[in-house]
């Protein structure tokens, strides 16, 4: 794991490259970036956001999607991946919201993660971008990324959100969160990450390693 001098490095550049860039989904509010976001898994932020314009015009609020059927969302969203199960997981998610909730997506980690189809990943997205609470959410980009480059050493994404949350100052996660999703999405991809043009190559453990060189020692 890099050390707390290369991480404060590691992370002014990240800020520097990608600065206030927020999530893709378009939204809102946080109940439609709810559904954005459990919509959004195993697909892409594109495809979510080509669907839900309609959809959230036609559906705004928790109560306007209770109209529909199963069958009825599906159709609306069968082009993202895995929609059958989306479909339902979001109508039972809606109608807790309505009925427990009063009609408003509960604010803790812990409530949104009883809602059906909301894993951790996807409360912290909530939490962190639906209501500026500080949250990392790791998602495959965050968590290929944050190993790569050493800001985590971890095997899961629960272990690697606690090491972010360790290694990167509180008031910075949301942000870091979003720096580490768009530098996979742009440089650091799954299938040949673009080193040659990657401004980290310096710090970057995975550099090190498969390129022969030494990473910079920061004083
Ligand atoms: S140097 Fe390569 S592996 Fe490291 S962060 Fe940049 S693109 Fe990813």
């Amino acid at each position: 794991m890099l050390t707390a001098k290369v991480i404060q490095r590691v992370l002014e550049i990240l800020e520097r490259q990608y600065g206030n860039t927020g999530t893709a989904l378009r939204f809102r509010t946080p109940f439609q970036l709810l559904v954005a976001t459990i919509m959004a898994a195993q697909s892409t932020d594109k495809q979510v956001n080509k669907i839900t314009e309609k959809l959230f015009a036609e559906h705004p609020t928790p109560e306007s999607f209770l109209e529909l059927s199963v069958e009825e969302l599906e159709e609306k969203i069968k082009q993202v991946g895995l929609y059958r199960n989306k479909a339902r997981n979001i109508l039972a998610t809606v109608k807790m919201i309505v009925e427990e909730f009063g009609g408003e997506v509960p604010r803790t980690r812990q409530e949104l993660m009883r809602l059906p189809g909301v894993g951790r990943k996807t409360a912290n997205v909530v939490l962190s971008v639906g209501f500026n609470h500080d949250a990392i959410a790791v998602d495959t980009h965050v968590f290929r990324v944050a190993n790569r480059i050493g800001l985590a050493q971890a095997n899961d994404p629960l272990n690697t959100e606690k090491q972010l949350m360790e290694n990167i100052p509180r008031e910075k996660w949301s942000a870091a969160h979003h720096w580490l999703i768009w530098h996979g999405r742009r440089i650091c991809r799954a299938q040949n990450p673009r080193c040659d043009i990657c401004p980290l190559t310096e710090y970057c453990e995975y550099y090190r390693k498969t390129s022969g060189t030494s990473t910079q020692v920061v004083d």
